[in-house]
């Protein structure tokens, strides 16, 4: 259950150690033996030299330097921030799994965002729909009935909205960041991104010229019609990438869908830096290339395609209603879906 993630998630993070509790713990463990050592010294001191009576003086010296340098504050008081900051952090709707995070983030100058049901609401509104009759879209319907895909989920509402049945294919594989194949009466059907058609050599795959993302399908290797969708800008998206920007963090955009709607959505959230149609690898790719050139880089995505990018991220950040391996992926849940997170995980 969504439940018993969270809590496991929680106990999770309660084990992790950041960096900075295990240095505090080395010097606590010199530091222990050092008291008791000079606590001794202090009553064999006091026993031998001090005035009289020598046992009362020696022991009450020894019990003051045992007191006053117990290292209680260091031993207690890196453990105690850590907790205090993951709880107020839990109560601003952000779960973090790895107390590493509260270390690391502030040393962040990347943050990589993912462009669907990321910077956008993931709930894309199915604006054209070219060449597909009935027949289409019920084979449609019966290839994204089994995606999780935010642009599944709502060309399932428009064809369901239309009364349409779906048919009955077999043998689906989804291809995270492109799309869906799958036989439907001894044709292969292949419904994704046009390069994703391309890829497969699908013939007649039209240039579509209307901005938003585009979803075709091709039954037998042939091009049958599409869908065109546009997906809103999530609310506050653009006051946190402004936020980042004052904090000195670069904002990168990287995105399965083609470079017409990227464009679109980097210009009205203020992102300069944009990488369009880069598969799931591509994406892990680029989070290594930015590591190896010495940055320190976040990740926040929702999707199975951003999933690696995720994990390999010096710190990863899922949308709270992302896919499960996202979630599982991701160092930091934005439970609330709001972007803000980011920047509040940062200060
Ligand atoms: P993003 O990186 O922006 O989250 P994705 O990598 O998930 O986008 O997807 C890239 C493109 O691949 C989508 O815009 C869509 O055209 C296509 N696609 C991916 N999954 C599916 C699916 N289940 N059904 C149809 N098209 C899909
Ligand atoms: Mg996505």
């Amino acid at each position: 259950t969504m439940l018993s993630q969270v809590v496991e998630m929680v106990a999770a993070s309660q084990r992790s150690r950041a960096p900075i509790q295990k240095l505090a713990d080395s010097v606590a463990g010199l530091f222990v033996p050092a008291v008791i050592a000079i606590a001794i010294l202090a009553f064999i001191g006091w026993a031998v030299w001090g005035p009289s009576p020598a046992f009362a003086y020696a022991l009450v010296s020894a019990v003051a330097v045992l007191i006053i340098a117990c290292p209680c504050a260091l031993g207690l008081a890196v453990p105690m921030s850590i907790m205090v900051g993951i709880g107020r952090a839990a109560t601003n709707g952000l779960l973090i799994r790895n107390s590493e995070v509260l270390q690391v983030a502030s040393t962040l100058d990347i943050v990589v965002l993912d462009k669907t049901g990321t910077l956008t609401m993931g709930e894309p509104e199915v604006n054209t729909i070219d060449g597909l009759n009935a027949q289409g879209l019920s084979i449609v319907l019966g290839l994204e009935q089994q995606s999780a895909h935010p642009v599944a989920k709502s060309i399932v509402s428009v064809c369901l909205g239309r009364h349409i049945t779906p048919a009955e294919v077999s043998s689906i594989t989804e291809y995270p960041g492109g799309g869906v194949v799958a036989e439907f009466l001894g044709d292969e059907l292949v419904l994704g991104s046009l390069s994703f058609l391309k890829q497969r050599r699908i013939s007649g795959v039209p240039e579509v010229e209307r901005i938003g993302t585009v979803v075709a399908l091709a039954v037998g290797s042939a091009y049958v019609g599409h869908f065109v969708l546009r997906d809103k800008v999530r609310e506050g998206a653009r006051e946190t990438i402004q936020s980042l920007l004052a904090l000195g963090v670069t904002p990168v955009m990287l995105t399965g869908d083609r470079s017409a709607i990227a464009e679109v959505v980097a210009e009205q959230v203020g992102i300069t830096e944009i990488h369009a149609e880069v598969s799931p690898e591509k994406k892990l790719a680029l989070i290594q290339a930015f590591q190896a050139a010495g940055h320190k880089v976040a990740m926040a995505g929702d999707g199975i395609n951003d999933a690696a990018a995720l994990s390999v991220a010096d710190v990863g950040f899922a949308m709270g209603l992302g896919s499960d391996v996202a979630l599982e992926s991701a160092d930091v849940t934005l439970r609330n879906n709001s972007l803000q997170g980011i920047e509040e995980i940062i200060r």
